[in-house]
C-alpha cells in the first residue's frame, strides 16, 4: 500500500511551501488509495517554537488535510498519536536511532569523529578563501575503531559521521525530476548523531521512513543535495529505498525564494486575511501541477481524484498573489451564502461591527447575510468584506457634505431632491422594501418628476454609505430597511444645510 508523508520540523509556522509539500503528498496518497501520515521531526531541539506543532496540525486541518497515521489534535486541541508503528514525535525516539547508529559503527559504516568546533570552522574559512568545495574533509575516518572506542569511553566528546563512499555515483529516479546523479567524492561525510546523542535529520528520517513503511518520500527541492546520504544509509542498513519526488522551489514575481520578508508566508497569515480554506487550497494545488487542460477550479474532492505527480512540472512555481485573490473571489461568489456568513463571523468581530449589533445570535446571523450578500462580489477576501460593510452598522457617517452633491448640481438643489425623495419613500409600505421594488418605485417618481437620475441617485447612495464608492442605493436600502435609510437620509440634508 502507498504511503506517503510530511515531517516537518516544527521550528516556526506551517509556511505556503510546507502546505505545498503536504497537499501534494496528501494527493498523492489520496489518488492512490494510500494513507498519508504526519510525522513531527524535533531533533533539533534548540530550534523548537512553543506551540509549532500544534499550530502545523491545526493549519493542515484547516486546510481540509487529513491525517491517517501519526500526530493530529482531538476535538478538545489535544495533540495525540494514531497508528501501530508511532510513536511519530521524533524526540520520542531516540533509542531507535542509537540501535541503527551503533549497527552502523560495529560495520564499519560509521565513525566517530572528535574534530572540535574550531578545526571545523578553520577548515570552511580555508575552503571559501580557497574556492573549494565546503564540507567535512574526513580526518577522523581513519582513526581505529578501537582507539575512537578508548577516547570515548575516557569522555571524549564526539559526533558519529557516516562513511560516504569515496568514489562512483549514487543515481536514483525521482518521480519529478527524472535520472538524477550525485558524484559520491563530492559528499562530504555527514554527521548522524550529533555530540549530545541526538540524531541528525539525515538518520532519523532514513529510519523512520524505513520503520513506518513510507513508500513515496515526497518534499521540497531543498533537499535533493541529502538524498544520495539517504540512499547510501539505506543501502548500507539493507533497506530498500522508497520512491522520491522533490517539489521544485516556490518564488515570488521578483524570482525570490518566498519568504517573510516579502509579506505573508505562513498559512495562518493567509488564513486571518480571510482567505478562504477552499481558495488557498486550489491555488496552492496550482502550483507545479494543473490537469493538462483548461479547468482552474478544483475542489479538494476533485484534487484527490485527478492529482498525479507526472503531471508536476520542474519548474520553479510562482506564487502569484493576484491570483490567489482570483481564486478567492471565485470561492467567495460561490460559497453557499449562510456558511459565507458564518465564517465570515468573526471578522466582523474583529472590524469592530459585530458588538454593535449585538452577538451572533441568529436573528444578527440572517441581518449578516444580507450584508454579506451585498458585498460578496466586490471583496477578494473576508477581512475586505468585513472592512467593506463597515458603513452598514455605522452609527454615523463620516463624509464631507460635497460628496452628495452630483456633478454640475449644487447643495441646495441637492438638500431639496434628497427631501423629496425621504417624502416618496415614507409612502411606501414596509412589504415594498426590497431592492428590486424600491428600484421600480424610485426610478418611476423620478421619470414622473423629470428629475435627472444622478441628481437623485448619487446623493441618495452617498447619504446611505458615505462612500465614493459603494453597492447600488437600492441594495442598501433593503439592508438598511426603512427607519435607518430615512435617518441617513436625514442626517445628509442636515449636513447640507
Ligand atoms: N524535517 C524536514 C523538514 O523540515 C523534512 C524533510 C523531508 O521531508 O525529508 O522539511
Amino acid at each position: 500500500m502507498v504511503k506517503t508523508r510530511f515531517a516537518p520540523s516544527p521550528t516556526g509556522f506551517l509556511h505556503v511551501g510546507g502546505l505545498r509539500t503536504a497537499l501534494f503528498s496528501y494527493l498523492f496518497a489520496r489518488r492512490q488509495g494510500g494513507a498519508f501520515m504526519l510525522r513531527i521531526e524535533d531533533t533539533d531541539q534548540e530550534r523548537l517554537v512553543e506551540g509549532g506543532m500544534e499550530n502545523f496540525i491545526r493549519s493542515l486541518r484547516w486546510a481540509g488535510i487529513s491525517i491517517d497515521e501519526g500526530v493530529d489534535l482531538s476535538t478538545d486541541g489535544k495533540v495525540i498519536q494514531k497508528g501501530s508503528l508511532g510513536p511519530y514525535i521524533q524526540s520520542e525516539r531516540l533509542p531507535i536511532y542509537q540501535k541503527y547508529a551503533n549497527q552502523l559503527l560495529a560495520q564499519g559504516q560509521a565513525y566517530y569523529c572528535f574534530c572540535a568546533k574550531e578545526r571545523l570552522e578553520e577548515l570552511r574559512k580555508f575552503q571559501e578563501l580557497n574556492k573549494l568545495p565546503t564540507g567535512y574533509d574526513s580526518r577522523c575516518r581513519e582513526i581505529p575503531a578501537a582507539e575512537a572506542s578508548e577516547r570515548r569511553a575516557a569522555g571524549e566528546s564526539a559526533v558519529v559521521r557516516l562513511k560516504m563512499p569515496a568514489s562512483g555515483e549514487t543515481t536514483f529516479t525521482d518521480l519529478i525530476r527524472g535520472e538524477v546523479a550525485f558524484q559520491n567524492s563530492l559528499i562530504d561525510d555527514q554527521v548522524i548523531v550529533k555530540s549530545d546523542g541526538f540524531p541528525t535529520y539525515h538518520l532519523a528520517a532514513v529510519v523512520d521512513d524505513h520503520l513506518m513503511e513510507v513508500t513515496h518520500v515526497i518534499r521540497g527541492e531543498e533537499w535533493l543535495p541529502s538524498t544520495p546520504k539517504h540512499i547510501a544509509l539505506y543501502r548500507m542498513l539493507d533497506w530498500k529505498e522508497p520512491a522520491f519526488a522533490h517539489l521544485s522551489l516556490l518564488i515570488n514575481e521578483q524570482k525570490q525564494k518566498l519568504s517573510k520578508r516579502h509579506g505573508d508566508v505562513s498559512v495562518e497569515d493567509f488564513q486571518a486575511k480571510g482567505y478562504l480554506a477552499e481558495a488557498l487550497v486550489n491555488f496552492i494545488a496550482f502550483l507545479g501541477w494543473n490537469p493538462g487542460d483548461e479547468r482552474e477550479l478544483f475542489t479538494l474532492g476533485e484534487l484527490e481524484r485527478e492529482f498525479s505527480l507526472e503531471k508536476v512540472s520542474k519548474a520553479a512555481a510562482v506564487f502569484n498573489r493576484e491570483k490567489l485573490n482570483w481564486y478567492n473571489r471565485q470561492y467567495m461568489m460561490s460559497l453557499d451564502l449562510n456558511e459565507l456568513t458564518r465564517r465570515a463571523v468573526p471578522f466582523f468581530k474583529h472590524a469592530g461591527v459585530l458588538h454593535k449589533t449585538g452577538t451572533d445570535e441568529p436573528a444578527e446571523l440572517a441581518s449578516l447575510k444580507n450584508v454579506v450578500a451585498l458585498e460578496r462580489q466586490r471583496s477578494a477576501t473576508l477581512a475586505e468584506l468585513a472592512e467593506a460593510t463597515g458603513f452598514m452598522f455605522a452609527d454615523e457617517l463620516a463624509y464631507e457634505p460635497e460628496l452628495l452633491v452630483w456633478k454640475k448640481s449644487t447643495k441646495k438643489e441637492t438638500e431639496t431632491k434628497l427631501e423629496a425623495l425621504s417624502e416618496f419613500l415614507l409612502t411606501l409600505a414596509e412589504f415594498e422594501w426590497t431592492a428590486e421594488k424600491l428600484d421600480a418605485a424610485v426610478q418611476g417618481w423620478i421619470k414622473k418628476n423629470g428629475y435627472g437620475v444622478g441628481d437623485v441617485l448619487w446623493p441618495m447612495r452617498v447619504a446611505l454609505s458615505g462612500q465614493k464608492n459603494s453597492p447600488g442605493p437600492f441594495e442598501i436600502a433593503a439592508v438598511l430597511g426603512k427607519k435607518k435609510t430615512l435617518e441617513r437620509l436625514s442626517t445628509a440634508r442636515k449636513k447640507l444645510a
